[in-house]
């Protein structure tokens, strides 16, 4: 069970020293009991409450790191069941699955899938994170040379081997141990050797066993043969079984701080179907799978889908904002129309998205509101006057441009005559107050 606050307060110094950061010690332990705070901050705990300490401080869900690089995948560290109560801390990764028993065209073709699968969404970079490689052939050579193929042709992606032979595993994973693949497959019955190889090679560990009693007892296994670091797999294959076995998982991890289930899950979500399989991935990301194994790259798909994560996964408290910048619309001249508005995401969005529609180039100045909608900002006075014009003369977009025109939104017209006032020169004209007449306004001028 989790510490109480207090109860990690009398293994403390008791200095109030401030080195850690936070007034007192008993407002650090206040912070260590909230999982909000790391160990490492005070310098001056003994060793023995570390130990006692470093266990009940650790994060509930072990983390994970998939990949190596910049593109690698943190999972895992989850501190809470649901989103309103705190941000969900790693997003879940996306993997492809290629088969061994695929022609090496094959294998190369969802190579390049997910290598052109990012995409920038609101300001973010989105992509299938990962390969999983099924060793359907039960072949070590086939095995081997697929991974090879994945490792050379997909240089970013994480890369999950999977396959239940300890003989073909080792094969594999010598082969792209450079980049630290996850093996799949440990499971009852091979649990030493696959715990060997991984030991071997430092890498982590996919289990696998039906029903969570099974898994408990084969990670308490593993990990007494010396693997940490394991992603688990309940052997769930329906929607229901999924969303009822990873929230028994969650909540074991989060509630009773059960160490033997406190690991990142694996969903395989691969259908015929591919519309099933979006349907059962969008549960996967809700509830609780920290990777989803899909079949395919599809643009339709992946869109869905890194909405939902990103929607999931973003902190409630804080709105979305785009970088505070001029954003350039079509391919604008120096006398194309310029118009502001503001960072908060949704608002971008819409706007830019209508400007495009408009086929109109332009551009759009967005102005950091800390990331609220127009009016709202206006009236939190954080879209004034002086503020705009600070932005634009800050900006340099007077060399850029030969008029000296600004659109404002239709709803902040009250404005006008001030930003004149603070841009000698300039000329102000209120533009529509809904985006959707954008396209209108803007064909008419
Ligand atoms: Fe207490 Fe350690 Fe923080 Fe100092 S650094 S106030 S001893 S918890």
């Amino acid at each position: 069970m989790a510490l109480t606050g207090v109860e990690i307060f009398k293994l403390l110094p008791k200095t109030n020293c401030k080195k850690c950061g936070h007034p007192t010690c008993l407002a650090f332990a206040m912070k260590l009991a909230q999982r909000q705070a790391s160990l490492d901050a005070c310098p001056d705990v003994s060793e023995d409450a570390k130990k006692v300490l470093g266990e009940a401080s650790a994060p509930p869900v072990r983390p994970i790191t998939l990949g190596t690089g910049d593109k690698s995948v943190k999972m895992g560290e989850e501190t809470v069941l649901f989103r309103h109560e705190k941000k969900f801390v790693n997003p879940c990764a996306f993997a492809v699955e290629v088969k061994d028993t695929m022609s090496e065209a094959d294998i190369n073709k969802i190579c390049d899938d997910v290598n052109s699968s990012e995409m920038d969404r609101v300001g973010q970079k989105l992509r299938i994170d990962a390969i999983f490689i099924s060793n359907a052939s039960n072949d070590a050579s086939k095995f081997e040379a697929a991974a090879k193929t994945v490792a050379a042709k997909a240089p970013s992606a994480a890369i999950i081997l999977g396959t239940e032979n300890a003989q073909n595993a080792e094969a594999a994973v010598k082969a792209v141990a450079d980049r630290k693949p996850l093996l799949f497959g440990a499971n009852g019955s091979n649990a030493e050797a696959m715990a060997g190889i991984a030991k071997a090679n430092k890498i982590a560990l996919g289990v696998s066993a039906k029903g969570l009693e099974a898994l408990s007892a084969l990670t308490e296994k593993i990990k007494g043969l010396g693997v940490e670091d394991m992603v688990i797999d309940p052997g769930a294959k329906t929607a229901k079984e999924i969303i009822n076995e990873n929230t028994l998982i969650r909540r074991a991890a989060i509630k009773k701080n059960f160490k033997p289930l406190g690991y990142p899950v694996i969903t395989f979500a691969q259908r015929d179907d591919v519309m099933l399989e979006t349907l059962i991935a969008v549960a996967c990301v809700a509830k609780y799978s920290s990777i989803v194994v899909l079949s395919s790259v599809e643009k339709w798909k992946s869109l869905a889908l890194f909405t939902v994560r990103q929607n999931i996964y973003t902190d409630p408290q804080v709105p979305m904002q785009v970088e505070q910048k001029i954003y350039k619309i079509g391919e604008p001249t120096a006398d194309s129309p310029l118009m502001i508005t503001t960072n908060f995401s949704l608002t971008y969005f819409i706007v830019s998205g209508e400007i495009e529609n408009s086929k109109v180039p332009c551009r759009l100045a967005v102005m950091d509101s800390e990331g609220l909608s127009v009016l709202t900002a206006w009236a939190a006075g954080k879209f004034t006057a002086s503020k705009i014009a600070q932005f634009l003369k800050d900006s340099g977009i007077e060399n850029e441009i030969k008029h000296r025109e600004l659109i404002i939104p239709g709803y902040v017209a009250i404005m006008s005559g001030a930003i004149e006032e603070k841009l000698p020169g300039w000329k102000v004209t209120v533009g529509p107050r809904e985006a959707n007449a954008l396209p209108a306004f803007l064909k008419s001028r």
